[in-house]
Formats: C-alpha cells, structure tokens, sequence
C-alpha cells in the first residue's frame, strides 16, 4: 500500500507525528493508501520553508517564474493517465471526466498564471499637474491555500498557479479525501525542479492542519474552497489577525428554463448540470425551473435522460456517473433523499444505490442520479446544499416570480437561463443575485473573468486579474512635480 508523503522545503518527508491516515477509494470502499495526518509542527515547518524561499522567489524575474511554472504544468501533461487514475480511484468521478477535464484543466490553470504574469500593466495617474502617482503590486508574503475534494487538482492550482506566479510562496493544504493528486504534484515539482520551499504540501486533517495554517502568524494571505461552515470558521479566525482572505464557498444554483428555450439543448445541459461529477460541483444546478407550458415534456424527457445514464465503475469507459467521494457524503446525500420524502416531494427516479452494480463495486458509494419534484421552494431540500446527483424541478408562471424563487436561498454562486429571448436573458441576469449567470450554457469558463459568489456563496473574487491583485498588495509612490 502506497505512503504519501508532504511536500516542505523541496523534500518528500514523513510527518512528524508519524501518524497516517487511511485514504479511501469511494468505489470498492477499500483502503489503498496512507496519508499524513500532519499537525501544527509540520505546518509550521513547510510555513517557514516557505517564508525562506520567498525573498529569492519573489526577486526572480517574472519570466524565470514562469518558465519553473511551465515545467510543472508540462511533467503534469505527461502524466495525464497517472493524474487521472488517481483523481479517479480518490474521488470516484469517471476515468474519462478526470482525463479529459480535470487535469487538462490543472495544468490550463498552470499556464494561464505562468503566462499571465508576462502581460501585467501598472497603473499611473497624474494630478492636476502637480504629482504623478504610480502603483507598485508587491506579493504577499506566504500564501495559504486551502482546497476541497471535489475538483482536487484544478481546484488546488486554481490557488497555487496565481499565487506563485506573482511571487508569493505558498502552503497547500488539499483535502485528506483527496490527496493523492496533491502528491504527484509534488513529484511533478520536484521533477521540474521548483526551487526548495517556493511551494510546500502538508496532508490532513481540517481541524489538524488546516486550521493551524489559517492561524499561523506568518501567513498573511489566505485562499479557502470549501463549505460555508468551513469557510465561516476560518474567517472567524482569519479576520481578527487581519488576514486578507478569499473564500468559495457553497451554492444552490437555479437553471431556469423559459418555454422558448432551445428545448433540447436546455435539456441536455441540464441534465449535465444536475449530475456532472455525481452533482458534486459547486456549480451545479440543483434547483431546476421550467415555465410551466412546457413542465409536463420537459420532466418526463428530463427523467427519460437521467435513466438511461449508466451508474457504475469510475474506470469503466461508459460510465457517467461513479461513485460519492465518502461514506459521509453518501449517508449525507440518502438523508437529504428522505428529507424530500418526508417534506412531501416525489422521487420520479433514483432515489438510493443501484442494484446493478459490478462486482468491484459491491461496497462502493453509489446513488443513481434523482429526481425530485413536487416541493415548496422554500423547504430544507430547495435551501440546503446537497452536494450529491440529486435536482428538484419546480415549474414556474412568470419571470417575477422564478427570479424571486432563485434568488430565496442563502446561497449565490451561480446560475443559468435558457431563453431565445435576448431582452429577458439580460433582464432577468441583472436580477439574479449570483456571482455567475450563464445565458444558454452551463460551466462554459473562461479563466479571465472574475469568479465568486455572493451572499454565503463566498468572499472575494478570484480569476483573471482579481487573482493577480488578490495575492498582491498594491502601494501608491506619489512623486511631486
Ligand atoms: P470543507 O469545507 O469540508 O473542506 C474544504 C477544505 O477545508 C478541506 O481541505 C478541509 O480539510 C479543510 N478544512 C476543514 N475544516 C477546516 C478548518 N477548521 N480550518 C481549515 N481548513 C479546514 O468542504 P468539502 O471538502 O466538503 O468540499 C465541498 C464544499 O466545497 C461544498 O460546499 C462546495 O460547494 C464547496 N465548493 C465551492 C467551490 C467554489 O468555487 N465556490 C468550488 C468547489 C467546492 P479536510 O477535507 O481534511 O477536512
């Protein structure tokens, strides 16, 4: 059985606890490796790796970053099928997915920061004749960057990527459930040659390493993906030291869909965005509107669709939907089930583990994608983040009343419409409160644009430029004339 190792300083090591824990596959249920169960001593050693590495690192010319950046992403790119194996026996998503977008994605992120760096502007202005006022952007320091389990690689260099490439070092601490991605990356590092402590690794737990990371005095920056109770644990710690901080946190996003949709294409996506990833992408839309002239077609259709996808082996090339990343995301995902039986919905299909799964699979965490409908907007299944290929349809009478069932949860990220109607696309994406709206589309990203929520969807905007100027702190030289 394979033994991961953290990252510090340029080097593999144990943890100093010298304690493991198990790691996972959501497929079999079976433990295949271990990982360190670090603690404060192993963050504060890759903290002080770090703030070493950082005077050279962020002296370096932006193109020397880059071109260490490059090398990473390309030892990535070489080993897509071992990055995409381990994605996939550590999170359950399909082989396929994990090959094809995922990790291609990582090594996107990789590249757009390594490049973006090399076409930065800096800000003049001039006053009234009498000073020219120019702006520097320096890095931060140590960056502590804290990912989920979901989209383990592209998440995690959805932070390392912006944070390195302006000059910061940076501490990562990837979910235990998923750490195995995190771990060729550092292989990848090492290979590539990163310079000692530029970028340092520390395994598991939340409450073990996470939290000690957040706390730490010499980390002045901090990026948080993850869940809203999370994410107000850590501002809770965070703010008081004056930390700056950007968190991405939950959502329960509405696809709306008006009946002069392009109906096919409205369906399939949405299909796509209830269960993509087994429904465990922040992004989703797990709270499906359809104007009410076309309810009846279109939930018969869209039931039809998620019928026939196949539920079963994450290795198995015709598979769409594997398994739950845990045992606890499973239990979580089957108790929200009841919760829509008990608050009077109907389970149109899925609804609990398919029956017919291989042999492999016998002790996996599988839920065949579900289908509720019948629900008040306003209950615990419709406000709650489920996390898990579980939508709710609800049909809808006017555009009024969709935006104010959209915009009921507590939640922001994003959303979607799908309309022929140019006028009321754009009318109702200004009344969506949602960091993201896609107007007939689904996930389309582009990595320039800002990207956050809003409400308890999160704090802060990564992405682009946001991203460049969130690790850097700006400082205005005012020059008399
Ligand atoms: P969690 O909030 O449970 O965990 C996220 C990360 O934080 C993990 O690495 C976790 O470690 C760590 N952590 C847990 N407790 C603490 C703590 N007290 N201090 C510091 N770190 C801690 O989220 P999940 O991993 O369950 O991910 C799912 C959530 O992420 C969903 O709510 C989803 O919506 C959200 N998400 C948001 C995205 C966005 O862009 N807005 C994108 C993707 C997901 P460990 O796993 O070891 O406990």
């Amino acid at each position: 059985m394979q033994t991961l190792a953290n990252y510090i300083d340029g080097q593999l090591v144990a943890p100093q606890t010298g304690s493991y824990l198990e790691n996972i596959n959501p497929a079999t249920g079976a433990v295949y490796s271990k990982i360190p169960d670090s603690n404060e001593r192993d963050v504060d050693a890759a903290v002080t790796a770090a703030a070493r590495a950082f005077p050279a690192w962020s002296g370096m010319p932006a193109e020397e970053r880059s071109r260490y950046m490059m090398r990473v992403a390309q030892v990535i790119e070489e080993k897509l099928d071992a990055f995409a194996a381990a994605e996939c026996d550590d999170n359950g998503k399909p082989l396929w997915l994990a090959r094809t977008v995922d990790i291609p994605r990582a090594v996107k992120n990789l590249r757009f920061f390594a490049t973006a760096i090399l076409h930065t502007r800096s800000d003049l202005h001039e006053t009234d004749g009498q000073a020219l006022n120019y702006t520097l952007r320096r890095p931060r320091g140590v960056a502590g960057l804290i990912s989920p389990w979901n989209l383990p690689l592209y998440l995690f260099t959805w932070k390392i990527a912006p944070a390195i490439a302006t000059g910061n070092t940076a501490v990562g601490k990837p979910s235990e459930v998923t750490p195995m991605t995190a771990h060729l990356l550092a292989e990848a590092c090492v290979e590539a040659d990163l310079p000692p402590g530029v970028l340092n690794i520390v395994h598991g737990t939340g409450v073990g390493a996470g939290a000690p990371l957040v706390a730490h005095p010499n980390v002045p920056t901090i990026s948080f993906t993850g869940g809203t109770v999370t994410g107000r644990e850590i501002a809770r710690t965070a703010a008081p030291m004056f930390k700056k901080y950007s968190l991405e946190l939950g959502g329960k996003n509405p696809n709306i869909v008006f009946a002069d949709a392009d109906f096919d294409k409205a369906l399939n996506e949405s299909v796509r965005a209830a269960f993509a990833n087994q429904g465990q992408i922040c992004l989703c839309g797990s709270r499906l509107f359809v104007e009410r002239s076309i309810y009846d077609r279109f939930v018969e259709q869209f039931v039809a669709a998620a019928k026939a996808m196949t539920v079963g082996d994450p290795r198995a090339a015709d598979t769409k939907v594997g398994a739950l990343v845990s045992k606890a995301q499973y239990n979580k995902v089957l108790s929200y089930i009841q919760l829509a039986r008990d608050e009077g919905g109907t389970i149109l299909c899925g609804g609990g583990r398919p029956d017919d799964l291989p042999e492999r699979c016998r002790d996996g965490y599988f839920i065949s994608p579900t289908v509720i409908t019948g629900l008040d907007h306003l209950c615990r299944v419709n406000q709650e983040e489920i996390f898990g290929p579980v939508v709710s349809i609800m049909p809808f009478d006017s555009d009024d009343s969709v935006i104010e069932m959209a915009n009921s949860t507590p939640y922001g990220l994003s959303a979607s419409i799908w309309t022929q109607n140019l006028m009321r696309a754009h009318r109702v994406a200004e009344q969506l409160a949602a960091g993201t709206v896609w107007i007939n589309c689904w996930l389309l990203r582009d990595l320039r644009v800002p990207f956050g929520g809003v409400k308890q969807s999160g704090v802060g905007r990564e992405g682009g430029d946001e991203a460049l100027r969130f690790f850097t702190e700006p400082k205005n030289v005012c020059v008399a004339k």
